[in-house]
């Protein structure tokens, strides 16, 4: 018997981790956050060992360790009381949350690549820009204030960045964005900070400066950005490459090749990579010497992983950030009631920017009601007026409706016939594809947006054979073809999820619109984040009600956020320019959402929404946990839920936690894929008796064979 054991943690639902046996040569290399590569049945896994001991309940059937991934930087501590924690809030193994995040191409156990394959030639890219950056640091050391700008000699994506670099110099900061700055800089240790600044109040360039600042103070200290999902990211990278080029960048989100990300990956876990930009997953890159985290539009959803282990990265880097005692800002025009509740109860500090960085004024908005005014292509004459006259001083308009297809349903007047999906509870969405341009043809099919399936058009309703079947409702598709119509002089684009499927079409779409190549764009709410179209000056939004009046207590909250977002596309150049105007289409425009969102009062709007949740014992008072359970027939899942329901309560009343458990209902949108789902609410004004809890009660049912798919997701954001 061998004198020492690794505890491997592996990519497994149950057991935290496994005994293997540590040959005598590996022992000097294996220690907690080492990656190894260990035998599984008949295959072999690779997993990351947390602990090393001399005996192992299990000594006689524990096999040894394959090899250390030693080409693998030792994860830090920090990282690893990272994963440990998140394990245990969202109550998965600590593998399931440690190995998805090793890049794909480190996993088998051979990274070396092939001289000139992508990995090969993305690490050399590494190794030069950091001999690079050591070599200006020792030039630059004795040069005093960090304060140069416009080097983009460290670009190294070459295609793109030179152009922001080359136009823009560092602006001389307002001072309400010096004033934050000096704040940021003077903190060293844990804190959290809400940059709430109002769109185009030039919160990147806050970030910027202190990036810097931290860069230039610590030759060897990194910082993490987290950006959401889309379209955001390639604009706001050239930028930072432009300006800290001069440091290594490394960039991770799911569009950048595998091998790429390994590199960057590497670069990152190494300590090479001195800023890493990237999108959730990002948060769980080991980071061995992480200086301050910044977590851009901290209020949007594509945070929260959807897959695997359910967590949020905005939280997560929170407690990175405490678990290595460094500053975090979280910054948004529109924060999460979370987050907002925090900084308004003191627990995080609040630093406002309040007016636009160019001196441009936000735009005005109207409400313009849809009921007793005729449309025409789903646009009031006023919208139509305000888009003719737009265009008319060759100024960029913004169509925004946040439902991508050409309409949403097709129907049989004759019948009532609807196009339902045969494997969900919902409506087959009407595409059109093809050239979208009058004269060209065009073929259109339906497809489900819960299970993707895709049919052909009926010639006639297949219920009674009527031969006239409607479109109803617009999505962007129809948008764009009635405004091709009304305005067939204007260059028109459109950028949605659909568009943006095709690599690069989305970065083609905003490049030419920045270039001024368009006229009159269309889209959802990829067009409504952090772009800068320097001669847009209008917006209409088609349809705003779909929020207004969801069962779900955050449509408030999240319409208030695009719109606020949306709205703060127009008019932002200042200077001569023209004040941005924006046209909202309602059918109840005595909403009072409308009130606050047309005074740009955020602050009041957010302040009563959380009255209004602490009156209805709703989040961030209320801590909630949700079970979902998916089954051929909704009584499996309602079952499974119920029993699991019967659990909790012994439990709960055993620990005596205050928790609520709710009955167990069938979810929003109950089948999809033909699986019926349903969920389970739990609640509880203490996270800890909550946390309590879900700590008796998850363990055993995943021991338990069932053969109901489950899933636990805490603080979920759509219930
Ligand atoms: P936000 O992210 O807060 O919406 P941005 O960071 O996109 O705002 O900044 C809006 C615009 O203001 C950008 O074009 C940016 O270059 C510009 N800007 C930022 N800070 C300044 C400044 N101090 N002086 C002049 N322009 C600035
Ligand atoms: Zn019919
Ligand atoms: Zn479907």
């Amino acid at each position: 018997m061998p004198d020492l054991y690794a505890q491997v943690a592996l990519d497994m639902p149950i057991g935290d981790h496994f005994d293997y046996q540590l040959p005598p040569e590996a022992v000097s290399l294996a220690v907690p956050g080492r990656w190894v590569l260990v035998p599984w049945s008949q295959g072999r896994r690779v997993g990351v060992i947390v602990d090393i001991v001399d005996t192992s309940a299990v000594a006689e059937r524990t096999r040894p360790i394959i090899r250390v991934l030693d080409e693998v930087p030792l994860a830090p501590r920090g990282w690893l009381e990272l994963a440990r924690f998140a394990a245990g809030y969202y109550h998965r193994s600590l593998g399931e949350v440690l190995v998805p995040t090793l890049p794909k191409l480190l996993r088998n156990g051979s990274v070396t690549g092939t001289r000139g394959s992508p990995f090969t030639r993305a690490t050399r890219r590494f190794e030069v820009e950091r001999r690079a950056a050591v070599q200006r640091g020792s030039e630059r050391s004795g040069e005093g204030s960090g304060k140069s700008g416009g080097d983009s000699s460290g670009d190294s994506d070459g295609k793109r960045g030179n152009e922001v670099g080359d136009k823009k110099a560092a602006p001389e900061l307002t001072v309400e964005q010096q004033q934050a700055l000096d704040t940021l800089s003077a903190e060293r240790g844990f804190a959290v900070f809400l940059l709430h600044g109002i769109t185009g109040s030039g919160k990147t360039e806050v970030y910027l400066r202190w990036i810097e600042q931290l860069l230039d103070r610590d030759p060897t200290g990194q910082v993490l950005m987290l950006v959401p999902e889309i379209a955001l990211t390639p604009q706001l990278s050239a930028q930072l490459k432009a300006r800290l080029g001069r440091h290594p960048i490394a960039i991770l989100h799911s569009d950048v090749a595998d091998g790429e990300r390994a590199a960057a990956w590497l670069a990152a876990a190494r300590g090479e990579a001195r800023l890493v930009i990237g999108t959730r997953l990002s948060v769980l890159t080991p980071l061995p010497a992480l200086t301050a985290i910044v977590v851009d539009e901290e209020h949007d959803a594509s945070y929260k992983q959807q897959e695997g282990v359910h967590y949020s990265a905005r939280d997560l880097a929170i407690v990175l950030a405490a678990e290595c005692k460094v500053p975090v800002v979280l910054g948004s025009a529109t924060p999460s009631l979370e987050s907002w509740g925090r900084a308004r109860a003191g627990r995080y500090r609040l630093l406002s920017l309040t007016e636009r960085a160019t001196g441009a004024s936000l735009p005005s908005i109207r409400i313009q009601p849809l009921r007793g005014h005729p449309q025409e292509q789903g646009l009031t004459s006023p919208a139509r007026q305000a888009i003719a006259e737009t265009l008319a001083r060759s100024e960029q308009a913004l169509v925004f409706i946040n439902r991508r297809g050409y309409a949403p349903v097709l129907c049989c007047e004759a019948c009532g016939w609807l196009s339902a999906c045969d494997a969900c509870s919902a409506y087959r969405v009407l595409h059109r594809s093809g050239a979208s341009r009058a004269g060209t043809p065009s073929r259109y099919r339906l497809v489900c947006h819960h299970c993707a399936l895709e049919t052909t058009v009926p010639r006639t309703c297949p219920t009674c054979g009527n031969i006239d079947l409607q479109a109803l409702g617009r999505g962007t598709q129809r948008i764009e073809e009635g405004l091709a119509q009304l305005f067939p002089q204007a260059r028109i684009a459109r950028l949605d999820r659909d568009v943006a499927r095709r690599r690069g079409a989305a970065e083609a779409v905003i490049d030419a619109a920045r270039a001024g190549e368009v006229d009159l764009l269309v889209g959802t709410q990829m067009l409504a984040k952090g772009h800068d179209f320097e001669r847009l000056t209008l917006v209409v939004v088609v349809d705003a009600d779909a929020g207004l009046f969801s069962s779900d207590f955050r449509a408030p909250e999240r319409l208030f956020a695009t719109l606020t977002q949306v709205a703060g596309r127009a008019g932002r150049a200042g200077g001569q320019a023209r004040q941005g105007e924006v046209l909202i289409q309602t059918r109840y425009p005595d909403h009072p959402l409308f009130e606050y969102l047309c005074r740009h009062d955020y602050a009041g709007f957010a302040d009563q929404q959380l009255e209004d949740r602490r009156g209805m014992n709703l989040p961030p008072f209320m801590y909630q946990a949700l079970l979902r359970a998916e089954a051929d027939a909704i009584a499996d899942a309602l079952g499974f839920l119920g029993q699991a329901r019967d659990a909790a309560r012994e439990i709960a009343a055993s620990l005596g936690a205050d928790v609520r458990l709710y009955d167990p209902v069938p979810m929003p949108i109950a089948r999809i894929a033909g699986k019926e789902r349903a969920q389970l609410l739990l609640e509880s004004a203490s996270r800890k008796a909550l946390q309590a809890l879900l700590e008796r009660w998850i363990t055993p049912m995943r021991q338990s064979r069932s053969k109901v798919r489950w899933q636990i997701e805490v603080d979920p954001l759509e219930i």
